[in-house]
């Protein structure tokens, strides 16, 4: 099939790739010139394991193609992907203004049958908001499809090409057809594609993530409690975990959620109940109870040098939103970061793959290091952000060597809490009793 994939960010390239990847012939659209001209020389502008071969490939082999012209793209298109960014807007909902206007653009390019399919996360309505700037705009016949993608960062491609359940909200038949025949390589294994109207896929995909979001929360409250009634997050995480209806994933507690989507996802669905005079509580204790537990860390290492931490230097494992990705969009590091030096701390960070993204944002307010052991001379302590799989099992030699006091604040659980006691280092963690020294 012909695919235009307007959109080449997380979503919009991995989309394209894996579109190309069973044989469909795909052309991406970006409005970035530079970012274009960098992809159809086969450098890819995200870091995102496995993508690169399989983007590498496809170009070569003449099925995946890049451009800023969104009328070469959808000359020949079936089905044209949206995979554009759904930023929060002054108002907190979703901006809907990228969505929307590409919609336009389209509208007033087409000549004959498309099937437009929103694959940006989009609040319930948009798949009618954008058939209507459709009929404002052209007479030619189009069907709207909403597809919200539930790919996780990190592991995007095995997402993308093994998906747990496709889903796709439509009342066309003929859009069905098309979009059934489109995905049926990736579900041969019997995960379902579930059709749906327009409106409950919309929701899927907000419920989705305000639930994965909920999930999380819960355990970062309980964490809390933990470490007030003395018990141990981890013993408690594999006493509920065992029961199947609760699961085992997803259960555990950190510094918070971030990411690109999480903190917008349950954001704008708050805010989008009220439309609808619906108060939904939850979400908002979920929202509340993330942007205290963001800078708890902080609060822990406030409390440890009891209110002085001008003049410490503050070594900081892992500023991406999580490990795998550069993705630092509301990543907990940030807030770190700014808390950090509010109180006078010098920072110096290591993470394998988010350093440039970071140096962008915040210039020279913290140092950056080559390695990660580099970062630790001379510090007063570690903090550890993101859980990398590279600082689970670190040399501890070398670490105690570098850092000039042996201190760590975990806000990932990384380390085994008697190992911490053999090695005689300070060690809070989340949700776990705190070894001194
Ligand atoms: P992104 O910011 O990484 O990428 C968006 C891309 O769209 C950018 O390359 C930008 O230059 C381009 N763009 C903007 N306006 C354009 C236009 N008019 N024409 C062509 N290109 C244009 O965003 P993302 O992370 O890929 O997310 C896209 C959507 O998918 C969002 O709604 C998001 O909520 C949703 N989503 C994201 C993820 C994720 O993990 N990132 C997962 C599921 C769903």
């Amino acid at each position: 099939m012909k695919i235009a994939v307007i959109g080449t960010g997380y979503v919009g390239l991995v989309t394209g790739t894996c579109l190309a990847e069973t044989g469909n012939n795909v052309t991406c659209v970006d409005i970035v010139a530079e970012k274009v001209e960098k992809m159809k020389n086969g450098v890819m502008p995200i870091y995102e394991p496995g993508l690169d071969i399989l983007f590498n490939r496809n170009i070569e082999q003449g099925r995946l193609n890049f451009t800023t012209d969104l009328a070469a793209a959808i000359k020949d298109a079936v089905i044209i992907f949206l995979a554009l960014p759904t930023p929060p807007g002054g108002d907190g909902k979703a901006d809907l203004s990228y969505v929307l206007g590409a919609a336009k653009d389209i509208a007033n390019l087409v000549d004959n049958y498309k099937v437009i399919v929103t694959k940006s996360t989009v609040p319930v309505g948009t798949a009618d908001k954008v058939k209507a700037v459709f009929s404002e705009n052209t007479l030619v016949e189009v069907d709207v499809v909403s597809n919200p993608e539930f790919l996780r960062e990190g592991v995007a491609v095995e997402d993308f090409m093994k998906p747990d359940r496709v889903v796709v909200g439509t009342s066309s038949e003929k859009a069905r057809a098309l979009m059934g025949e489109l995905y049926a390589p990736y579900v041969r294994s019997g995960n379902p594609i579930i059709f749906m109207d327009e409106r409950s896929s919309e929701l899927t995909k907000y419920a989705a993530n305000s639930f994965l979001a909920t999930k999380i929360t819960f355990m970062n409250e309980v964490a809390n409690l933990c470490e007030l009634v003395g018990a141990d997050v981890d013993m408690v995480r594999k006493g509920i975990g065992s029961d199947a209806r609760i699961g085992k994933r997803f259960l555990f507690p950190g510094i918070g959620y971030g990411g690109s989507c999480f903190p917008k996802d349950v954001q704008a669905l708050a805010l989008s109940s009220e439309e609808y005079n619906y108060d939904f509580k939850i979400l908002k204790s979920v929202m509340e109870v993330n942007e205290t537990q963001k800078v708890k860390i902080v609060e822990k290492m406030d409390q440890y040098y009891k209110s002085d931490l001008k003049g410490k230097k503050i070594a900081l494992w892992g500023l991406a939103f999580k490990p795998e990705t550069d993705d630092i969009r509301e990543a907990p590091a940030l807030y770190i970061i700014d808390e950090l030096t509010k109180a006078g701390a010098e920072v110096v960070a290591y993470d394998p793959e988010a350093m440039p993204n970071v140096k962008r944002l915040v210039g020279d307010k913290i140092g950056f290091s080559e390695n990660a052991y580099d970062a630790l001379k001379d510090a007063d302590a570690l903090v550890i952000a993101t859980e990398w799989p590279l600082f689970r099992n670190p040399d501890y030699n070398l670490m105690e060597t570098n850092l000039k006091a042996k201190v760590i604040f975990d806000g990932r659980n990384l380390y085994d809490l008697q190992k911490m006691i053999d090695l005689g280092f300070y060690y809070n963690s989340i949700g776990r009793k705190i070894i001194e020294a």
